[in-house]
């Protein structure tokens, strides 16, 4: 397994890691009490599940392995040992074929079901939280599947209202030579910058390919960009010069790490960058999710619990394998981790009173609730219709 393969090139030695006994725990001294969550975000093929595959042989090496959580239910095979896997839970074949959907609406719709017990992985978070100093999170293929649905947003907020949270930006160095898609990719990293709200660290990847430092040139040289960007044949804009002068904004204060998920170089930086990042979250973001959490009224989150029982509701239908592994039924987590009926205790119907402090993520999500709700009903009509027609003795 992935974990115990040799951890080739990186001499990488976090202070902390190093002084960690053999026991697998996290170091007590200086240490934070809490994992830090880090949440990998790429493009599809950008090296997310590598990186992760990497970064687990690293800890393991380091005798701090990771939490590990696989958010990707179409991957055929997860290179790592996950604690948490989504497929032990959400059937993504299985909602496919419920569901009358593609591979995409299935991803999309196998991560909402995964959400509404997204409060369960918590809880197996916080059971395991002394004994971890990090927490890695897959996430699905396509970076859209993740950054803009509900569930996303539910489970990165749920991450972060309880521990120290880092988005990681996996980008495919050797696919981002062209000043005009480095631009583009960049600006993909700045929305989710501001989608987030979290720390942000982009991860040049592949640099085994191309080494990063044409790009770290591009951020900090504007001449040199602009140079690049007036060799190139295609069609460039006005729009993309000024483009790149709001983008040297985004860069002044940006993290960014040359890594190899394949041979293991760079992380020794990457984890300073995440000390950097966490420490970040402890004085920039936790006091916000705190102010927020005490802002939000008892109303406010009753009204939260009964959008999440109202969608766990319309999946009832659903039917959900879980079957872990042998070896992931050792881990205490995934074997419980099933998919039933929203068992919470339905509250009084309060409806919300007029306020200047409208939390307008909270509306975009409970609109999309019940937008998935009626989706996944509309859906199985389909299904039931088509099922009716084949069962039907074809026409003469
Ligand atoms: P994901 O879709 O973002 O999870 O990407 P994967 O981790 O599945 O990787 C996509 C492809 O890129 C695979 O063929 C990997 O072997 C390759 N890859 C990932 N990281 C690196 C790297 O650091 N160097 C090189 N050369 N290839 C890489
Ligand atoms: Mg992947």
């Amino acid at each position: 397994m992935a974990a115990e393969a040799p951890n080739s090139g990186a001499e990488a030695v976090l202070p902390e890691s190093s002084a960690a006994g053999g026991d697998g725990r996290a170091p007590a001294a200086g240490a934070r009490d809490k994992p830090v969550c880090l949440i990998v975000l790429g493009m599809a093929g950008s090296g997310k599940t590598t990186f992760v595959q990497r970064l687990t042989a690293h800890l393991h090496t380091q005798k701090s392995p990771p939490y590990v959580i696989n958010l990707d239910p179409a991957v055929h095979e997860v290179p790592f040992p996950a604690n948490i896997d989504i497929r032990d839970t959400v059937n993504y074949k299985e909602v496919m074929k419920q569901y009358g959907l593609g591979p995409n609406g299935g991803i999309v719709t196998s991560l909402n079901l995964f959400a509404t017990r997204f409060d369960q992985v918590m809880q197996f978070i916080e059971k395991k939280q002394q004994n971890h100093r990090f927490v890695l999170i897959d996430t699905p293929g396509q970076i859209e599947v993740f950054t803009w649905s509900a569930s996303g947003t539910i489970i990165t907020e749920a991450l972060a209202s309880s521990f120290p949270c880092v988005v990681i930006y996996v980008m495919d160095t050797s696919r981002s030579v062209s000043p005009v898609t480095f631009m583009s990719n960049m600006l993909y990293a700045c929305s989710i910058l501001y989608k987030t709200k979290l720390p942000f660290i982009v991860v040049m990847n592949k640099t085994d390919i191309i080494d990063h430092s044409f790009a770290v040139e591009w951020m900090q040289d504007f001449e040199v960009f602009q140079d690049a960007l007036n060799q190139e044949t295609s069609y460039v804009s006005n729009l993309t010069r000024s483009m790149s002068l709001v983008l040297d904004e985004f860069y002044t204060n940006l993290r960014v790490v040359g890594v190899s998920a394949v041979t293991g170089s760079g992380l020794d930086q990457l984890f300073a960058q995440v000390e950097d990042a966490a420490e970040e979250y402890e004085r920039d973001y936790r006091p916000e999710y705190e102010r927020l959490r005490q802002q939000l009224t008892e109303a406010q989150s009753r009204k939260q619990q009964q959008q999440l029982d109202r969608l766990r509701k319309d999946l009832g239908a659903v039917e959900m394998s879980s079957t872990p592994s042998a070896e992931e039924a050792d881990i205490a987590g995934p074997s419980d981790l099933i998919m039933t009926r929203g068992n919470q205790d339905d509250g009084e119907e309060e409806e919300d009173s007029d306020t200047d402090d409208i939390d307008h993520t909270v509306t975009e999500e409970s609109k999309e609730g019940d937008a998935f709700g009626n989706f996944l009903k509309e859906r199985k009509e389909v299904v039931q219709v088509r099922n009716r027609k084949c069962a039907m003795p074809p026409n003469p």
